[in-house]
């Protein structure tokens, strides 16, 4: 995981570049896509706010996301019937997702996939413009305990 810390700092500053307006709530919604734990979407971002700021609207966190998505700060996944979001490692990277527990876990360090959509420009002349890689399965903690 990148340093949470640095990785606020840099949606920081591309907002700021842009204009954007740095409210109270837009500024809590940073730090929690700084760290991205576990990938949310934007009901459970949302849900998380609202237990800190109750008069946060929707509408504040789906433009935020929106703003930051068109900047490249961060990764829209969509699984799950919705999209998810990566505001630690904007940048495309392989995804495990636990099809028990449904969580989304981070696969950005398998070296063979790295820098694929070079090779698939290079071999099928195909310009990639947005990837998606997704391997399903179990993760670690369900495949210790028995189903239910
Ligand atoms: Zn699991
Ligand atoms: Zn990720």
């Amino acid at each position: 995981m990148t340093d949470p810390e640095l990785r606020y700092q840099a949606i920081l500053e591309k907002i700021q570049q842009r204009g954007g307006r740095l409210t109270s709530h837009r500024l809590a919604l940073l730090r929690l896509l700084a760290v991205s734990e576990g990938h949310p979407n934007a009901a459970r971002l949302y849900e998380e706010l609202r237990a800190q700021f109750p008069t946060i609207s929707r509408a504040t966190v789906y433009k935020t996301l929106a703003m930051l998505k068109e900047a490249g700060e961060v990764l829209e996944i969509e699984l799950h019937n919705d999209s998810h979001y990566d505001g630690n490692k904007p940048f495309a990277h392989p995804h495990l997702v636990c099809t028990r527990c449904q969580r989304i876990l981070d696969g950005d360090e398998l070296a063979p996939l790295q820098n694929i959509g070079q090779q698939i420009a290079r071999q099928y002349g195909f310009l990639v413009e947005r990837e998606q890689v997704v391997f399903y399965g179990l993760c670690p903690d369900c495949q210790k305990t028995p189903e239910a």
